[in-house]
């Protein structure tokens, strides 16, 4: 993976930072619940750190086809759940 530092444009392994032990986290859970929970987790977990000027960041990824197809089936089943709700709530 050829990850590039945005702010000196620096190339090379760079190294992964440990999760924060913020309460943003907590936040998330409580208002949101689970799913944006993990979510959130996820991306902490794949922050780097660049090593020349010590910039945090999310490295771009490419997303895989098989992820882009199961956030969409993930969409739809929510969507699904939302019309039924609403449909089961007028009758
Ligand atoms: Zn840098």
């Amino acid at each position: 993976m050829n990850t590039v530092c945005p702010r000196c444009h620096a190339t090379g392994d760079f190294k992964q930072v440990d999760i924060e032990r913020s309460q943003a986290g907590q936040v998330i859970l409580l208002l949101g619940g689970l799913l944006p929970f993990l979510a959130y987790r996820s991306e902490q977990r794949s922050k780097v750190q660049c090593d020349q000027c010590k910039l945090v960041f999310l490295p771009k990824r490419p997303v895989s086809r098989f992820e882009r197809l199961l956030k969409t089936v993930v969409v739809a089943v929510l969507l699904g759940l939302v019309v039924f709700l609403v449909y089961w709530a007028l009758q």
